[in-house]
């Protein structure tokens, strides 16, 4: 790395882990030591009276609890003693550590000594808090450039040098906090309009309500609660921490610890099967709150969610499917999550430290799926026959590589295979999106139930999609390999294949019944109509099925005229995704649209 002239560091200091970035040539770095990102926010005095930091002192924390510190950043701004062992230190005394430690990885990485920081903190820190945070960085040797908000460093890793006027919100799930902020950025310049936010949720309560659940199991099948030693508690919850992390990706874990209790002299071990399905109802009601408290956001920033240009997700626990997959229902698009959650506000904060400097920076640079990848799916019955939907595995904007798995049942009891076609594309039906593979997984009958079928995608950076179907109750599995998956599918050859199946939909009208055809024929005329004016009348079978909605329609149009442009463009573009959603059928994204549209409603009343 080019020396340069007393650089400016970035500085993410969390209240689980911090972390440390740079600008360089343009673009944010994170600096690593030894390979790792993330420096574990804690502090400890070892058994050999010496200070230690990061992982080592977050692997003493079960051991000596009366030495280790953790999750300091909650304490910031108050003056409570903090006690090691025999010694007491004040909570910027123990920030101050981890800043040095910080402080001395970027000095090492980028070759040169280094004593100026931008530090982020929490939009609600109060002046109190900000001050310690200021007093910590003198403490560890480093002059505070700036102080700024977390959410306003999130939005520079996406939004730096853009000038527009933008609206974004900000969901940051961390391990010990939640918050959401509404940031307006213009002319460059970001304002945290409202912020909301729990300092009592984070990942660490999803990581408890597993903890409970592994641990009932436990208790029930021997007799033995785990949570009354800590050694064996400290255990369980790292082996709870780790499936949470992986049940991210996978369908089903398997927690398995050795010799973890004993029993009448015999030992015990745990052994815990949790599918996906399971734990996302544990953490359900964590969830919502978490939607809740941007709802609230937005009311408090007088904005609905529809007048949001972006949703930035930030924090690990943003990793977790149910989380975006709730925030996409939320927002009706893709949260911006291209880059890693963990690190995006460090490379925020090096962003704003580059700008102090007066160097340029640049887009951040990542790679992502261009397209969203699943497959088709069986929904039910509708009297022009089976209603088959796209079921996205991969998501579009995810950073690659990428592994996700999702897990489908067969129709009947009896079926002895399934067939996988794997599509691409983002309409809800799955005939309009773009075929890229399909085979067959022949399964073993029996039991009388029906069977599970887990389908994993693979999808390397290279764009090589693997595609592989198992049955987990057999263990037969079929494995299908799409090269160019990322490449396929450019904007020109989706309108030649949207085409293409449009031409191919009216060749089959000919084997039709009467029914289906009038069924279909209504289809493409709604659809034509929407294509033609997004405010037209809706059909008779939409209005049928969707009272709520049409009257809402029917409001929406009334009001058209008289709210203004801005608003009125996009009363306009939320009634025609509603129309969408009715002739698609969709009961959640009319439930979705309606429930937008309705605040809009109060908004321009
Ligand atoms: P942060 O404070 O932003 O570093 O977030 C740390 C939290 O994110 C911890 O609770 C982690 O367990 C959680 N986390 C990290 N990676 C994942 C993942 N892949 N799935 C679910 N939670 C995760």
């Amino acid at each position: 790395m080019a020396a340069r002239h007393d650089p400016i560091i970035g500085i993410d200091l969390g209240t689980t882990n911090s972390v440390v970035a740079i600008v360089v040539d343009g673009q944010p770095r994170v600096l690593d030591e030894a390979g790792e990102k993330l420096l574990p926010s804690v502090v400890g005095i070892n058994p050999q009276g010496q200070l230690v930091t990061g992982v080592a002192a977050r692997n003493q924390l079960a051991a000596f609890p009366d030495r280790t510190v953790a999750s300091i950043k909650r304490r910031m701004g108050s003056m409570d003693p903090v006690t090691l062992g025999d010694q007491t230190f004040t909570p910027p005394e123990i920030s101050a550590m981890i800043l040095r430690r910080l402080r001395d990885r970027a000095s090492r990485a980028i070759g040169q000594p280094v004593n100026r920081a931008v530090i982020t903190v929490p939009a609600f820190f109060d002046e109190n808090q900000r001050q310690a945070t200021r007093e910590a960085a003198s403490l560890a040797g480093l002059t505070v450039e700036r102080i700024i908000n977390e959410p306003t460093a999130a939005t520079l890793v996406y939004h730096a040098g853009s000038h527009d006027r933008k609206q974004i919100a900000v969901y940051d799930f961390g391990g010990g906090t939640f918050d959401v902020s509404i940031v307006r950025m213009e002319a460059g310049v970001i304002e945290v309009l409202s912020s909301r936010g729990d300092v009592h949720l984070g990942g660490d309560d999803l990581d408890q309500v597993l903890v409970k659940r592994v641990a009932d199991q436990f208790q029930a099948e021997h007799g033995v609660n785990l949570r009354e030693n800590a050694q064996a508690r400290y255990r369980l919850w790292q082996a709870c921490e780790l499936a949470k992390r992986q049940l991210s990706t996978a369908e089903t874990v398997q927690i398995v610890e050795e010799f973890i209790a004993e029993k009448a002299g015999q030992p015990l071990h745990l052994t815990a099967t949790v599918t996906r399905a399971e734990f996302e109802e544990l953490i359900e009601p964590f969830v919502s709150r978490t939607i809740q408290s941007l709802d609230e956001a937005l009311r408090e920033a007088a904005l609905t969610i529809h007048q949001l240009d972006d949703l930035v997700l930030v924090g690990g626990s943003t990793r977790i499917p149910l989380v975006e997959e709730r925030l996409r229902e939320e927002f009706l698009r893709e949260p911006s999550r291209a880059v890693d959650p963990d690190l995006a506000v460090a490379l925020g904060a090096a962003v704003q430290a580059a700008m102090i400097e007066g160097c340029s920076v640049g887009p951040v640079l990542v790679d992502v799926t261009g397209h969203t990848l699943g497959i088709e799916a069986y929904a039910g019955m509708t009297f022009a026959g089976p209603h088959l939907v796209f079921s996205p595995i991969i998501h579009r904007n995810m950073p690659l590589p990428a592994r996700y798995e999702q897990a489908y049942s067969t129709l009947s009891d009896d079926q002895d295979a399934v067939d996988i076609h794997v599509l691409q594309g983002e309409r809800p039906e799955a005939h309009r999106n773009q075929s890229i593979g399909r085979f067959r997984l022949n399964l073993e009958t029996g039991g009388g139930n029906r069977s599970k079928i887990v389908v994993r995608f693979d999808l390397t950076l290279d764009g090589t999609l693997k595609v592989t179907a198992t049955q987990p109750a057999t263990g037969l599995s079929q494995v299908l390999t799409i090269d160019n998956a990322l490449s396929r599918f450019q904007a020109d050859e989706r309108n030649r294949a949207e085409a293409r199946l449009e031409a191919m939909f009216s060749e089959s009208d000919e084997l039709l019944d009467e029914e289906d055809r009038s069924f279909r024929n209504q289809w493409r005329a709604e659809g034509a109509e929407q294509e033609e004016a997004a405010a037209g009348p809706v059909s008779e079978t939409a209005e049928s099925r969707f009272p709520e909605a049409v009257a809402l329609l029917k409001k929406a149009e009334s009001l058209a005229t008289s709210v203004e442009s801005a608003d009125a463009q996009d009363l306009k573009s939320l009634c025609a995704n509603l129309k969408n959603a009715m002739t698609d059928g969709d009961p959640l994204a009319v439930a979705g649209l309606s429930a937008e549209l309705d605040d809009l409603l109060f908004y321009v009343r």
